[in-house]
């Protein structure tokens, strides 16, 4: 049984693909000189580099000279955050707009930046859906505005953002505009130009490129605090010695999605609908969490079942083989219920019985069909033992 493998926690992490791994490989023992370095025998190592920059920016439209290479998401955004508000203070921009339903590695960099700094942070809702209205944005720019971060697509409920529509509305008005764009970037087209983004966070390990590598598109003619001080890499605006392997892996992959990003996603979200359509006829009073169809990342699947505990339910379906989780693996190891769920208004107890699954090139038709056997089976047993349930029942006669 425990044989198994069904992961179905893709947006946690992917495995780095083959051929990725294959481009990489050279670049730790073969090809291994300083791409800073004088000799002819590293200009290998910053040959590869500015190629996987090209990748990296021709995936979104960009110019290479947009992209820079960081050591992760996080670093990206956190980055654009911290960077745009110190260079803009002596401006008298000390404001940040963001939404409530952002991952951590922008709403903690947020508080730090108004407990630390002093700097003002907006915090915008979202509809039961999880979209930010752009007319809340539009409403809550003032003049002392520096930076709008709103998420491409959310990581727990998979909503996908009026992107463009915000874009335009910070143009308008003369503000910048940052997305974090890690899940998004894995599974949408993205055109940078079209949708009037200034900055944009992705992570390698979220598009089958390993752990420890990020990048940051930051439009031409912006100007932001450096975050890492030190050598002058990445035009002097990202200091320490390239991750050089990484950065080529991050590359390749990009490359690749790009190619069969539209099969992909065309197979991926037909196994969603099935997914969310099964879990829905077969289990009662289930609930979906998040948009649905287009506005919905095609990976996603987010589901409260009132009167059980989601942790419980992912023991349950770990025994039976399928990796699932609860919300965002980085809040896992906290019994806070998400605070995304929370934003869309959901009560306690339903946000407490939440699960995600998240599909991706290790997902089978197989694995769908047997996640549909599976759970409702498991709900349908800790729901015999749950006193929350008989109580959901009775209150419900
Ligand atoms: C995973 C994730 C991050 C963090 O990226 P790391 O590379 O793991 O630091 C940031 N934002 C979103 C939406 C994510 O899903």
């Amino acid at each position: 049984m425990q044989e198994k493998f069904v992961y179905m926690d893709h947006t946690a992490t992917t495995p780095v693909s083959p051929e990725v791994m294959k481009a990489m490989m050279p670049y730790f023992s073969e090809v291994f000189g300083n791409p800073s370095s004088v000799y002819s025998y590293s200009k290998k190592s910053r040959a590869a580099i500015e190629k996987a920059r090209m990748q990296v920016a021709n995936a979104f439209n960009a110019a290479p000279a947009e992209i820079f290479f960081t050591s992760s998401g996080t670093e990206s955004d956190n980055w654009a955050l911290k960077g745009t508000l110190e260079n803009l203070k002596s401006k008298g921009k000390t404001h940040l707009i963001t939404s409530k339903i952002e991952h951590h590695a922008i709403l903690h960099t947020a508080e730090y930046l108004h407990k630390i700094h002093g700097f003002d942070v907006t915090y915008l809702p979202v509809d039961s859906e999880g979209r930010v209205n752009p007319e809340d944005v539009r409403n809550a720019i003032n003049d002392k505005t520096a930076l709008v971060s709103i998420m491409f697509a959310n990581n727990e409920v998979g909503t996908i953002q009026p992107i463009k529509k915000i874009g335009e509305i910070c143009r308008e008005k003369k503000v910048l505009f940052h997305t974090d764009a890690v899940q998004a970037a894995a599974q949408l087209n993205i055109d940078v130009k079209d949708l009037n983004i200034d900055m944009m966070s992705i992570s390698g390990h979220k598009m089958y490129a390993p752990k420890g590598i990020g990048a940051l598109y930051i439009r031409k003619g912006i100007r932001l605090e450096n975050f890492m001080h030190g050598g002058g890499q990445e035009s002097a605006r990202r200091a320490s010695t390239e991750n050089l392997a990484g950065i080529v892996g991050l590359g390749e992959a990009m490359e690749i999605l790009k190619t069969r990003l539209d099969d992909d996603m065309r197979r991926i979200s037909s196994w969603r609908d099935e997914i969310i359509s099964g879990i829905l006829a077969k289990i009662p009073y289930a609930k979906l969490n998040g948009a649905t169809g287009s506005e919905r990342l095609p990976n996603n699947i987010n589901c409260s079942f009132i009167g059980v505990e989601g942790e419980t339910l992912l023991l349950d379906l770990d025994y039976r083989g399928i990796s699932a989780s609860t919300g965002s693996a980085c809040s896992s190891a906290s019994l806070d219920p998400s605070h995304v769920l929370l934003a869309l208004g959901l009560k306690h107890e339903m946000a407490h019985g939440s699960l995600r699954f998240t599909l991706g090139r290790l997902t089978t038709h197989d694995h769908v069909k047997y996640l549909l056997e599976v759970l409702p089976e498991i709900v349908a047993r800790r729901r015999e033992m749950s006193p929350l349930w008989e109580d959901f029942l009775k209150s419900n006669a």
